[in-house]
């Protein structure tokens, strides 16, 4: 079974700027919460360090990636005594091992405070309970991180509202997170100060990093509880938000509902067999895909969802959604949402659709509005995965019409949006050298363009399919048989310099053995450009057992994903990041599933532990890679509508669909190390294929699959057996 119990979230958490377990924080929240809860032990992107005996609070965060930062964040913290508002000096001993962290709630004691602080999470509020001892000077601290802001403590009404607008980026000037925070008593003092620096005793503050502290008498068997809000909106709507979601209810209902939320969200797949340590991977590991995106919007009045827009500064009617970067999500987040929670995906769709809207422009990396991060425009993947997989919901047209025109159009020369590069690629059919990670963007679009034809075809849209098809060719252009990889070319066609183990532009976060993979919709075309199957193969071997010799390239100095690859001793795959991470699904593709198994298995058992990843989480997609390849299925092609057959890890998964209907994953193991898929049958009927379409799995059923220790010889599969295989490729 996977419970709440068997969640780590201190996984991924001990990671620092050269390394990367994961990047993750031990995050509270609800399900794509609004806002989510961290503890913190540190300023900065790395705001929290699995090592540290010492708590700074509890920060209310926006952060998608340390790389892109935080936003319309600040800290909870309790206090007694003297008054020592800052970071540092107000932090308190506490003892990770003995606290509690849950995705329905944290706790832990300060011990230099004798005091308890609890919280426990809604999708906009939380609830804090805090068990001071028997003092007049019991203090709660709200204190932001950074940027303008504004505090006014109202004791008449025994709460502190306020806003900051601390950002990284990606919102306009207007942008603030308010919030709203009731007190169960009555405040008896308070000041309030900016930074750590002048305190006054006037309730308003407005400035740079200015919060408030207030004041309780307490006795010890009575803990002051907190109600706090945030909203995008308005102090009015944090207030509607808390009516909402809190109202009346106090501490102990709302951790109830909180559990609750997350036992149905968990329970949703359940796991048998396997060891402990495997099932708590597996537990901690659907935990982060159930994390973002993030809600953005807020209800009204009536109980309609409203906005603000990161993207117009306006307050708009619908659905919002932000901190994705589709680069890295696309290839699993997305398509286990499509099995798992088709409406709620068909919700966030929505979402990216209104910010298309809103901006004009689908964002390339959104947190929370434009940011300009990575490669490609993945939301082409993202949108038509879920349109081929009969995901509706959305506006699909809307949606279309964005993806046609970062496609044919210029977009922005930053990056934020629109594809850099792309009257090159209008009219060579690939991105020149001149442009910095040229062959990284060129082998994007080519696949965005297959993308697009896919939704084109659902459309009716026949000569735009048509077009994008063609375009979807466009990978072979940087094929250089000499050198055996992706390369890049110059303007007039020649070939730039190429060094075999450069990283880099103009590849991205890698080098030429991460990166030539990126052809997820034509692996028959890609095998043919290695001269067939058994070169294929040999090349893909290859990467998985020579050295993981690595030039630091144009990055001048070894990055953390460098770092990760050399110590992860699986050569050239760097499983730390996502340039690879359907390339071991290949093998399957080329006729040798067994190869996919066999790495697969060493992935999923050697890579991945309770406590660590092998590198940057990213927002859900290093976990639903483990999700999906545990359970032995996988979306080789995201944006077509078919899971490729693995060997399950756990004896029996069950996988609950929507409508009540279930699907059922049994693998029956012989011999000493059961690691090889050697007979699939589904409802009871064998099933020749290593693949399977999503509509039937998506019907529910069993499908069952004995596992060996005999790898299954390749040339028993015939090529329509084979995912995207010669017989059954994707381009006409
Ligand atoms: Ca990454």
């Amino acid at each position: 079974m996977s419970s709440i119990e068997q969640v780590n979230l201190l996984q991924g958490a001990n990671s620092y700027f050269g390394l990367s377990q994961g990047n993750c924080l031990p995050l509270t929240a609800l399900p794509f919460g609004l806002t989510h809860w961290s503890p913190q032990t540190a300023e900065g992107p790395w705001l929290f360090d699995g090592r540290a005996r010492k708590l700074q609070g509890v920060r209310a965060t926006h952060q998608p990636s340390p790389w892109i930062g935080d936003y319309g964040h600040f800290v909870v913290m309790a206090q007694v005594g003297t008054l020592r508002p800052g970071n540092e000096e107000r932090a308190s001993a506490y003892r990770p091992e003995q606290s509690v962290f849950r995705p329905d709630g944290f706790a832990a004691d300060l011990i230099r405070y004798d005091t308890r602080l609890e919280m426990t999470p809604t999708e906009r509020c939380a609830v804090f309970r805090f068990r001071f001892p028997t003092t007049d000077a019991a203090r709660v601290i709200l204190d932001p991180c950074a940027g303008e802001s504004w505090v006014r403590v109202e004791p008449e009404r025994n709460r502190v509202v306020g806003y900051t607008r601390g950002k990284t980026g990606g919102a306009p000037d207007n942008f603030a997170c308010y919030f709203v925070a009731v007190f169960s008593h009555p405040i008896a003092g308070f000041v309030t100060f900016d930074g750590s620096k002048k305190q006054q005793a006037e309730a308003e503050w407005s400035g740079t990093r200015a919060g408030a502290a207030v004041t309780f008498a307490t006795e010890s068997d009575r803990p002051v509880e907190m109600q706090i809000a945030t909203s995008f909106i308005s102090i009015a709507q944090a207030e509607r938000s808390l009516a909402r979601e809190v109202g009346d209810d106090g501490f102990e209902a709302i951790r109830a509902r909180a559990q609750q939320v997350w036992e149905q969200a968990l329970g949703r797949i359940t796991v048998e067999g396997g060891t402990e340590t495997q099932q708590r991977v597996f537990a901690s590991c659907l935990y982060r895909t159930l994390l973002f995106p993030r809600k953005w919007y807020e209800y009204d009045a009536e109980g309609d969802p409203i906005h603000f827009s990161p993207y117009d500064g306006q307050v708009h009617a619908g659905v919002l959604y932000a901190d994705n970067g589709f680069w890295d999500t696309y290839r699993t987040v997305y398509p286990l949402l499509a099995l798992l929670m088709p409406e709620q995906l068909s919700e966030i769709l929505e979402g990216w659709t209104q910010a298309c809207r809103e901006g004009g422009w689908f964002p390339q990396w959104a947190s929370p509005g434009y940011r300009a991060c990575m490669v490609g425009t993945h939301v082409d993947a993202v949108i038509a995965d879920a349109v081929v997989r009969g995901v509706r919901g959305f506006d699909v047209e809307r949606a279309y019409e964005g993806m046609r025109k970062h496609a044919l159009e210029v977009g922005d020369d930053a990056g934020n949006y629109g594809r850099i590069g792309i009257t090159d690629y209008l009219k060579l059919g690939y991105v020149a050298a001149r442009y910095h990670e040229s062959v990284a963007r060129s082998l994007d679009y080519a696949y965005d363009d297959f993308c697009i034809a896919q939704v084109a075809e659902a459309l009716g849209k026949p000569e735009d399919r048509a077009l994008f098809l063609e375009r979807a060719r466009n990978y072979a252009h940087l094929y250089d048989p000499a050198v055996g990889f992706m390369r890049a070319r110059n303007l007039d066609g020649s070939w730039a310099d190429f060094r075999e183990f450069q990283w880099g532009s103009p590849y991205v976060e890698g080098g030429p053995w991460q990166s030539t993979w990126a052809v997820p919709h034509d692996p028959a075309g890609l095998i043919a450009l290695f001269g067939g199957r058994e070169a294929f193969v040999a090349k893909l071997e290859r990467m998985l057992t020579q050295p993981p010799h690595f030039d630091v390239g144009v990055y001048g100095f070894e990055i953390h994903e460098m770092t990760e690859m050399a110590c992860a001793g699986f050569g050239q795959y760097a499983h730390s990041n996502q340039p690879v991470h359907h390339a071991l699904y290949l093998f399957t593709a080329a006729g040798r599933p067994d190869r996919t198994q066999y790495w697969v298995h060493r992935v999923l058992t050697e890579l991945y532990t309770p406590d660590v990843f092998p590198g940057d989480e990213d927002n859900g997609e290093m976990s639903a890679w483990y999700v999906l390849s545990a359970l032995g299925i996988f979306p080789l092609c995201p944006g077509h509508p078919s899971w490729t057959l693995g060997a399950p890890l756990f004896n029996r998964a069950r996988i609950q669909l929507p409508q009540g209907k279930a699907l059922v994953i049994e693998a029956e193991r012989t011999g000493a190390n059961p690691i090889y898929a050697q007979r699939i049958s589904l409802n009871g009927a064998e099933h020749a294929a290593l693949w399977v379409d999503h509509a039937t799995l998506a019907e529910g059923g069993v499908l069952r699959v004995t596992v060996t220790d005999t790898p299954t010889c390749a040339p028993s599969y015939p090529d329509e057996a084979l995912p995207f295989s010669l017989s059954t490729h994707l381009l006409p």
